[in-house]
């Protein structure tokens, strides 16, 4: 596969003509190649939205539904096309795959609704011969950076509440996924977006951030990633004052009481543990079990962890693909090794491991008995199918445990205590609490995190309000 840059309408190469190659993480064997663009490119991509901006942001809001909403047809028909090449460059399993494009087409056509319920407010007056009008506008041109973890959803996440809202955009997938965007960009191509609406440029993170950063076109960005690189967004933010909305990284406490129904909280322990390969921001990463039942559902999970099924996600039946490269998995060895010199105890796998006739980055699910909070593993994300065990007395001590973290963006709770459900939810600080709930998330719902997790929302009609400001304007009547 080849993948050209897109803006104004048109598939561009880059200036440099330079070209980067993507690799699949399961083979190591190069899929594709793509332009890589720099900064002058990403100028150009900017300048094309702002030319689009002009017109876009006054059509009718049926206007901009009508290719949201042809985009989410075009999407679902061509799922399993566009699912393919996700888990080709990505590794998911192929039905993972399949259901984050499922996710990514919804957003579209979520969006292609609310695009029509963006409403203004009339308020009382301090006096007879005035009348307070609130109006939303489009923000203006949206840079948008994403990670590889979800390449499709996190795109139409971001792309389809800013298009709904009025605003253009220019989005820079991840390096290491860009085909997943090149696949999106073709439907979008095909939609009936006016040129310069929606633009692709791949490339290196920092440069092509620090353009976006850097133009004063650029009104806005909304970012996916790392908290590392959020906090860089936000510094390099100040000077413009420049309008940002961050979904940052997680460490998801997942809690289960002695109340719980443990056979459904060890199946949902290994949908948010380790789909992925544990490669998500709200998958669960400290796992608190009370006291009572530590041993019945240690035993039970580990014996489940150990039956899951490593391999390539395109063939069947397999469950857990590969970590997305080298990196990753020597930071998931190091958080293993970290855990058993400070008195872990390894329930399950473990090791690096090659699935037969492959050579890619694979590691098996793991899982770790007695663990304490000074482990790595309880503190920093791992993004790795390792997860910890640690226990609990009595509810209090469980919520002390989950909220001590800088994160919080997912939590879980399992239980079938309604008093216990309405207090611990209450209690826990973190932006997404799933009650006997492991895949919390849904186009329709808010989606972020408190602490260092992030700033602002996506999804749900929350999502639009990071891509539109308020007017107030003020009229005085002349005929009383
Ligand atoms: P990352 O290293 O922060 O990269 C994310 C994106 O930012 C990539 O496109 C990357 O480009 C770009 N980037 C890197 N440095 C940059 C800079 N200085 N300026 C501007 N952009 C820059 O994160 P990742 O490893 O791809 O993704 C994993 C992280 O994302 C995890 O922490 C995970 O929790 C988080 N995440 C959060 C959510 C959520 O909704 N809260 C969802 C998914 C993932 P390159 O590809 O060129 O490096």
């Amino acid at each position: 596969m080849f993948g050209n840059l897109y803006y104004d309408g048109q598939w561009k190469e880059s200036a440099s003509k330079k070209t980067m190659d993507v690799t699949n993480p399961a083979t190591g064997e190069k899929v594709g190649t793509v332009f890589a663009a720099e900064r002058q490119d990403a100028a150009a991509a900017v300048d094309a939205a702002a030319r689009a901006f002009k017109t876009w942001s006054r059509l009718s809001a049926a206007d901009r539904s009508a290719p949201l909403y042809n985009a989410y047809r075009l999407l679902t028909e061509r799922a399993d096309h566009v699912a393919r090449i996700l888990t080709m460059e990505q590794g998911k399993p192929l039905a993972e795959a399949r259901g984050e494009v499922m996710q990514a087409a919804d957003f579209l056509r979520w969006y292609s609704e609310e695009a029509k319920r963006i409403y203004g407010e009339i308020i009382p007056a301090s006096s007879v011969n005035k009348r307070a009008h609130v109006i939303r506008q489009p923000i203006g041109v949206v840079a948008a950076i994403t990670p590889w973890n979800f390449p499709a959803s996190m795109i139409t996440r971001k792309i389809a509440p800013a298009l709904a809202a009025g605003c253009t955009v220019v989005i820079k997938p991840a390096e290491a996924t860009p085909l997943t965007a090149a696949a999106l960009f073709e439907i979008f191509h095909e939609s009936d977006f006016p040129p310069g609406v929606v633009n692709l440029v791949y490339g290196d993170g920092p440069s092509i951030g620090a353009e976006f950063l850097e133009n004063r076109l650029v009104k806005k960005i909304a970012f996916t990633g790392s908290t590392k690189v959020g906090k860089h967004l936000i510094a390099g933010s100040a000077d413009q004052v420049k309008k940002v909305s961050l979904e940052l990284g997680g460490h998801a406490p997942f809690i289960v009481f002695e109340d719980a129904d443990l056979d459904q909280a060890v199946e949902a322990c290994l949908i948010s543990k380790y789909r992925n390969a544990g490669q998500t921001c709200i998958c669960a990463n400290r796992i608190y079990v009370q006291d009572t039942i530590l041993e019945t559902f240690s035993e039970k999970l580990a014996s489940r962890v150990r039956s899951l099924k490593l391999g390539n996600g395109l063939e069947q039946g397999v469950e857990i693909g590969p970590l997305i490269n080298e990196a990753a998995y020597r930071k998931v060895q190091e958080h293993v090794d970290d855990a058993l010199a400070k008195g872990g105890k390894l329930l399950a796998g473990g090791k690096l491991s090659q699935a037969e006739g492959m050579t890619g980055y694979f590691y098996e699910p793991t899982l770790i008995g007695d663990a304490s909070p000074d482990m790595k593993i309880c503190s920093e994300e791992t993004f790795g199918p390792v997860a910890p065990i640690l226990t609990f007395k009595t509810e209090n001590e469980a919520v002390e445990q989950a909220n001590d973290s800088v994160y919080g963006l997912a939590a879980y709770v399992f239980t079938r205590d309604l008093g216990r459900t309405y207090r611990v939810a209450e209690a826990l600080e973190y932006g997404i609490v799933g009650i006997n709930d492991p895949l919390p998330g849904a186009a329709q719902v808010p989606f972020g995190g408190w602490k260092e997790s992030g700033i602002g929302r996506e999804g749900g009609h929350y999502g639009l309000e990071p891509f539109l400001e308020i007017k107030y304007i003020s009229i005085g009547l002349n005929d009383r």
